[in-house]
C-alpha cells in the first residue's frame, strides 16, 4: 500500500514536530549561503528557535529574482567539493536559475520520487518508458532514478521521434510512460498514422503526465486514447523538480509531501495564508534539502488545499491541480483569463482536437483574443454549416466561461505550429 508507512501516513501532529526539527535544520543550513547569510531573520530563527511550523511566517519569501540575482553561487549552502549535480532552467528572459544537489539530495528526491510512483500504483514489476528530456530539464533524471530506485525495468527514452517510442513499447512491453500531456496527442496520432491502436498494441496501464498545466477534460482524453489511468504529477526544479506533489490511486487530488516541503498558500497580493481551500499562490520551503535549501519559495503556481482527508489514507495534503502560473495569466478588455479556462471549455467537445492556441492581437485599435483551434480530421472534412456551428458555439461557450468574446479560428489537425518542449498557450501580439 505505501512506500514508506511510517512517514505516509503520519497524523498531524507529528507531521509539523518534524517539520519543525527539519526546518530549524533547514535554517541552521542556509545560513552557510552568502543569501542567506545577509537575512537577519534566518539568524534570528536560529537563535531564538521555532515552536510552531506557523512561525515560518516570520521569514521572508524567496523569488525567482533573488534566485537570478545571486547566480550562480549565492544560494549554495555547502562546500562546492559536495555537490555532485546541478539542474538549471533555460534562462530565456534573463538570468538561468541553478539548483545545486548533494548525494544526500539526490537520495532524498529519489525516494520522494518512488514513493510518488509507487502511490499511483506503480510497482517493480513494471517496466517504465520515460519520454521527458534528459539533461538539465529535470523530468528526465528525476524520473529515471526514482524508477530505478523504486525497481522497474526502466527505458530512457527521452523526448521526441514518436515511431521510435513506438516501437520501444512495443519491443519491451512497456506498462508505464511518463510525458507531457501536450505530447501525447501527437504521440496518439503516430499510432493511427502507423495503424495501431495504443489500446490494443501496447501493454500500458499508467500514463503519468505533468510538467505543464492541463485540465481534467485533457486527462480524460488521454486515458480514453491510451486505455489507461492518467496521473497527475507535479514538481518544479526548484524544489528539486517532480516528486514534489503526485496524485494516488484516487486520482482526487496531488499529495504534497509534507516532510519534505512546508507547504503554504498566500494571497499574491496580500501575501497573507488564503482561507482554507481557496486558490492563491503556492510557497514552499526545501526541508530535507542540505546542498541548496530554499525557503519560503514563491512558485506563482496557483492551487489550492482540498479539503478532507484522501481514502488512501495519507495524510499529507493534497493541492488542486494547478490553475495557472499567475504569470500565464493575461488581461484582455478588462478580464482576467487563465488559458486553462480556455481549454477546459475546448476540450469537453469531442469534435475538438488536442491542440490549440490563443494570439492576443491588435485589429484596427482593438483588443482581440483569437482562439485557433483544432478540429479533428473526421469533422474537419465535414459540411460548412457544421463547422460554423461550431464556431458559434465556441464564442458562447468562451465568452460565458471567461467573459471575453473571442474571434474562433478553426483550423486542419496538425496545423498550430508545435513549440519544442513544453507547449506554448498564448501569443501576445497586442500593441501596448
Ligand atoms: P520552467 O519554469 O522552465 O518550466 P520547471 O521545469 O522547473 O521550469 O517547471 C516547473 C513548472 O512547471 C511549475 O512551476 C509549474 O508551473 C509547471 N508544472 C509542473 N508540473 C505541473 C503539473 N502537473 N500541472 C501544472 N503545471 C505544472
Ligand atoms: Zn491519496
Amino acid at each position: 500500500m505505501y512506500w514508506e508507512k511510517e512517514l505516509e501516513v503520519l497524523d498531524r501532529k507529528n507531521l509539523e514536530k518534524l517539520q519543525v526539527e527539519r526546518l530549524m535544520k533547514t535554517l541552521r543550513q542556509a545560513v552557510n549561503s552568502s543569501y542567506y547569510g545577509r537575512i537577519p531573520e534566518i539568524s534570528k530563527a536560529i537563535k531564538s528557535g521555532i515552536n510552531s511550523i506557523d512561525q515560518i511566517r516570520e521569514l521572508p519569501f524567496t523569488t525567482k529574482e533573488n534566485l537570478r540575482n545571486d547566480f550562480p553561487w549565492g544560494f549554495l549552502s555547502t562546500d562546492k567539493r559536495e555537490v555532485v549535480r546541478l539542474h538549471s532552467s533555460s534562462g530565456t528572459t534573463g538570468n538561468p536559475t541553478v539548483v545545486y544537489h548533494n548525494r544526500h539530495d539526490l537520495d532524498s528526491w529519489a525516494n520522494l520520487m518512488a514513493r510518488s510512483l509507487y502511490a499511483a500504483g506503480v510497482r517493480d514489476t513494471d517496466v517504465f518508458q520515460n519520454m521527458a528530456g534528459y539533461g538539465l530539464f529535470t523530468g528526465g533524471l528525476g524520473f529515471q532514478y526514482g524508477v530505478e530506485k523504486l525497481g522497474c525495468l526502466s527505458i530512457p527514452a527521452g523526448a521526441g521521434n514518436s515511431l521510435r517510442q513506438i516501437k520501444l513499447m512495443r519491443d519491451y512491453g512497456t506498462t508505464v510512460a511518463h510525458a507531457i500531456p501536450s505530447y501525447l496527442g501527437r504521440l496518439f496520432d503516430v499510432f493511427k498514422e502507423e495503424g495501431l491502436d495504443p489500446r490494443k498494441d501496447t501493454k500500458l496501464h499508467t500514463l503519468v503526465i505533468g510538467a505543464e498545466p492541463h485540465t481534467e477534460e485533457h486527462r480524460r482524453r488521454i486515458e480514453e486514447m491510451f486505455g489507461v489511468k492518467a496521473y497527475n504529477s507535479f514538481g518544479l526544479s526548484e524544489m528539486n523538480g517532480p516528486g514534489v506533489a503526485f496524485e494516488c490511486t484516487e486520482q482526487n487530488g496531488l499529495h504534497i509531501w509534507e516532510d519534505a516541503y512546508v507547504v503554504e498558500i498566500i494571497d499574491p497580493i496580500t501575501l497573507q495564508p488564503v482561507a482554507d481551500g481557496e486558490i492563491g499562490e503556492l510557497v514552499m520551503t526545501t526541508l530535507d534539502r542540505v546542498a541548496m535549501p530554499v525557503i519560503r519559495y514563491r512558485t506563482r503556481d496557483l492551487t489550492r488545499f482540498l479539503p478532507g482527508e484522501c481514502k488512501c489514507g495519507r495524510t499529507h495534503r493534497r493541492i488542486d491541480r494547478i490553475a495557472g502560473r499567475s504569470d500565464d495569466m493575461f488581461i484582455m478588455k478588462g478580464c482576467n483569463v487563465f488559458p486553462m479556462q480556455i481549454e477546459g471549455v475546448l476540450m469537453k467537445l469531442p469534435e475538438v482536437g488536442d491542440d490549440y492556441r490563443i494570439l492576443l492581437e491588435t485589429i484596427d485599435d482593438q483588443d482581440e483574443m483569437i482562439v485557433e483551434v483544432e478540429v479533428k480530421k473526421d469533422w474537419f472534412k465535414g459540411d460548412l454549416s457544421f463547422l460554423d456551428k461550431l464556431q458559434k458555439h465556441l464564442i458562447h461557450l468562451i465568452r460565458d466561461e471567461v467573459l471575453v468574446r473571442p474571434m474562433i479560428k478553426l483550423v486542419e489537425p496538425g496545423s498550430i505550429p508545435k513549440t519544442e518542449g513544453k507547449a506554448v498557450r498564448v501569443f501576445d501580439r497586442r500593441k501596448k
